[in-house]
């Protein structure tokens, strides 16, 4: 009973070991691995990332009409909903296109909005 009324008074006192979330936030480490960005200008469409996705995830698409005279190849389209997050496409990507960000804000209730494509749609924002 004493160690009961001692562990709590001891608790009672200490700083919380949970923040007021989403007021407050920990730091997230270096090298967490949430959402992805895409830089297109640095992609060369070689489709190594679609390749060694384990989840097949990345699918290869082409851009919408507006974009296609600058970039008219075929670039990532990711669908988060798939991803598990290994980074494998970020360590293959031999430019540095494709990266992993530590944003982990990815709850939706829109499954249409876990697929990124390779250009944001600016009407769709
Ligand atoms: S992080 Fe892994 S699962 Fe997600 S898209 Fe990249 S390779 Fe695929
Ligand atoms: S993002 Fe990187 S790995 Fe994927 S197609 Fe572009 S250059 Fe290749």
């Amino acid at each position: 009973m004493f160690g009961t009324i001692h562990e709590l008074l001891r608790n009672l006192f200490k700083k919380p070991m949970t923040v007021r979330f989403p007021l407050e936030s920990i730091p997230i480490p270096e090298g967490y691995r949430g959402e992805h960005s895409f830089e297109i200008d640095k992609c060369m469409s070689c489709g190594l990332c679609s390749r060694v996705c384990p989840n097949r995830a990345i699918e290869l698409v082409e851009v919408q009409k507006k974009d296609k005279e600058k970039y008219p190849k075929t670039y990532p389209r990711i669908d988060l909903g798939k991803c598990c997050f290994c980074g494998l496409c970020e360590d293959i990507c031999p430019t540095g296109a494709l990266k992993l960000t530590k944003n982990f804000f990815l709850s939706t209730f829109d499954s249409k909005s876990v697929i990124k494509e390779p250009i944001k749609d600016e009407n769709l924002a």
